[in-house]
This record gives structure tokens, sequence and C-alpha cells, in this order.
């Protein structure tokens, strides 16, 4: 598997794309939420699909279910993804669907073509980044952006058609679920909080092993680190992002002191940004106490994504 560098890189458009059928892994966290996962162990699939970053960090998504209604927290990278996971929702006797879209991100919003009538929820920001990147999506251009030059591109774009500002509170049966948009990883993302169980679904908020900064993000980090304090402020007991360990979130999920590394992470970016070794030292350093602690593993291609956000600290910093 090739290292992805996170910077723009020329379209593929000869490839001829082999067909793939994905090897999703799924975890009933309860007896209302599933995750859907896919990646990290990707040596069998096409080597088409191996270039995108997010299938090599790996990528999930949740659906909450109460008997034959369920919301979808994240639509997934590929049309193939989305099939696989209503086929399966479809079997346990699910028929009404509606889709929450944690953020614009192509690895969370590809599928929302297969719920175009049904309720596609996000903030309104999220909208208007999915609107004013409709091309770049169409064309797969978008992930040529990220390093990846073979994405197909998303036939059919469907925009949210719910939006909100700030929070919004949803029920599905006796599960409320509370949406906050928060100020990280990109401009609109939400995080979905579940009171009944202190289930907080933190979508990009936090990864692990480390998050992805966006240039945005890192020219207003002490905003962003105050988006993460308030999310610790929520009474969250398990946390579930969508690219981490399969096996953590399989087994009851990531705990508090994963925003505890998240902020610790992205201090340690800006207060070493001044060291001459800043841009080379590994990542290990930067997180060591956290890996020590078994919150956070290391995972080789994150290695990219720590790069990136070296890199944009030093952009903002010119
Ligand atoms: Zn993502």
């Amino acid at each position: 598997m090739n290292a992805v560098e996170i910077t723009r890189v020329p379209m593929d458009r000869t490839i001829a794309r082999a067909p793939f059928e994905p090897n999703m892994r799924v975890a009933h966290i309860n007896d209302y939420l599933i995750c859907f996962y896919d990646g990290r162990d990707i040596a069998d699939y096409p080597a088409w699909l191996q270039s995108n970053i997010d299938m090599q960090l790996g990528v999930c998504c949740y659906v909450l279910h109460r008997g034959d209604t369920a919301i979808i927290f994240d639509t997934m990278l590929y049309k193939e993804h989305i099939l696989w996971i209503d086929r399966y929702i479809r079997d346990m006797g699910i028929r009404h669907v509606s889709v929450i879209n944690s953020h614009w991100d192509c690895d969370h919003i590809a599928g929302n073509f297969l719920y175009k009538n049904r309720d596609i929820i996000s903030t309104t920001k999220t909208r208007l980044k999915i609107e004013t990147n409709a091309e770049l999506f169409r064309s797969g251009e978008i992930w040529a952006m990220a390093g990846d030059p073979h994405y197909p591109g998303i036939d059919e774009l469907i925009l949210p058609n719910r939006t909100f500002d700030g929070k919004m509170v949803l029920h599905l049966g006796d599960i409320e679920i509370h949406l906050i948009e928060t100020f990280i990883h990109q401009l609109g993302h939400l995080v979905a909080y579940l009171p009944r169980d202190s289930i907080l679904l933190v979508a990009d908020a936090c990864e692990d092993t480390v998050p992805f900064n966006t240039l945005a993000m890192t020219s207003d980090m002490t905003v962003q680190l105050q988006a993460y304090r308030e999310l610790q402020a929520i009474p969250a007991k398990q946390l579930y992002p969508c690219h981490g360990r399969f096996e953590v979130i399989a087994n009851g999920g990531y705990g508090p002191d994963f925003i505890a590394a998240m902020i610790d992470y992205n201090t340690a970016l800006l207060e070493r940004s001044s060291d001459p070794q800043f841009l080379t030292e590994p990542l290990e350093r930067f997180i060591d106490k956290w890996i020590a602690r078994g919150t956070l593993a290391m995972h080789e291609p994150y290695r990219s994504l720590h790069a990136n956000n070296v890199n944009q600290i030093c952009r903002t910093r010119r």
C-alpha cells in the first residue's frame, strides 16, 4: 500500500475501475445502534481504491434504528458501501430511512443518492459547501485534491433538504438525538449526542490516530480548541468516530479521554511550531502519552494526516 500524500494530484481519467464488493465489518453496539466499517485492511481490494486515504485510514458510519425506521449517520465513500448497508438494514425489516450528514466531505455524503426522497439533515453550512463544490464532487476532482487520482465521482449528488444552525433535536421512537454544530474539522461539522446512553457520535471531530485539520480550522485553532472543550462539557461516556479502530468501536467505543487527546495533540502542534524539528519529528512524539495509555494507537497512514497538519500550521504562521 503506497502512502498517500494529502495534496492535489492530477486525476487519472484513463483508469478502468475493477468492481468491488465491500468487505464490510458490522458491529451492533446496542439494540438501536450499528456501525458499518470498511478500510484499513484493503490489500485484497482493487488497486484503484487503495489510493484513497480514507480507505487506508478506515471509514465507518452509524445506523440508529427502532422498529422499521432508521436514521443513517453519514452515507460513506462509494456507492457500493451504501448499497451494501441498505441491503443489510432492509433485511432487518427497516422500511423508512432518514439521513444525517455530519459534514460535507465525500466519505460522509456519497450515498445520499439512495435516499433522495427522504429527509437528509445537515447544518446550513454543510449544504452550502456541498452545493458550492458540486462539480468537484461529480467529477471526482474533490478527491484528487486530497491525493486520490482514481475516485469515480458522485453521479447523482443529493443535497441535504433539512438544515439547521447551532442545535437540533430529533426523535427516533424513544431515542433522543441532539445534533450539535461544532467548529472542528470542517465548517458546518456536527456531532450527535444520545443522552439516553451518554453516547456521542463524534464523526471526524476525533480520529484515531490524530484529527485532520483543514486550513480553515488551523487558522482559527484557538476557536477549534474551544469547540473541543465544549464537546468535553457534554456528559458522554462512549464516543464513536467515523475514522478509528474497529475493535475499539465494536467493544464499547472510546472514552472521554479521546477528546482530551485531540486537545493535547492540537496544543502540541501550536506549542512546537517554532521547533527546528517541527516538520520532521515523527507523529509518535506528539501523542506518546496517549499511545501509552491506549487512548490512541499508531496507524501508519495517519502519518500523511500529521504531515498535512504540521504543514497547515506553518502556512498559517507565514
Ligand atoms: Zn471523514
